[in-house]
């Protein structure tokens, strides 16, 4: 079969609503390698409720936006001053 590589341009979908669907995964957990089964919207979940490990780093992420801005100490300061 005849291919060629071809160059696809850039483009933003205009920004819409959209209805989607949860599906009910029957699989079995990464972690404690149990069957288990997770409603979810998005793809097949690799963790069950209890482990859910993939979770985690967008929680920690949210975090990270709470936390208050520290006022920064300059150490070269002192060294200009001394
Ligand atoms: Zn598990």
């Amino acid at each position: 079969m005849p291919s060629k590589i071809i160059n696809v341009k850039e483009y933003t979908v205009k920004a819409h609503q959209r209805q989607i669907h949860t599906r009910v995964f029957n699989f079995i957990c990464k972690q404690c390698e149990q069957p288990t089964q997770r409603e979810t919207f998005g793809p097949r979940p690799l963790y069950c409720e209890t482990c859910r490990a993939p979770q985690a780093p967008k929680k920690s992420a949210k975090a990270l936006n709470k936390r208050k801005p520290r006022p920064m100490t300059y150490k070269s300061g002192k060294d200009i001053a001394g």
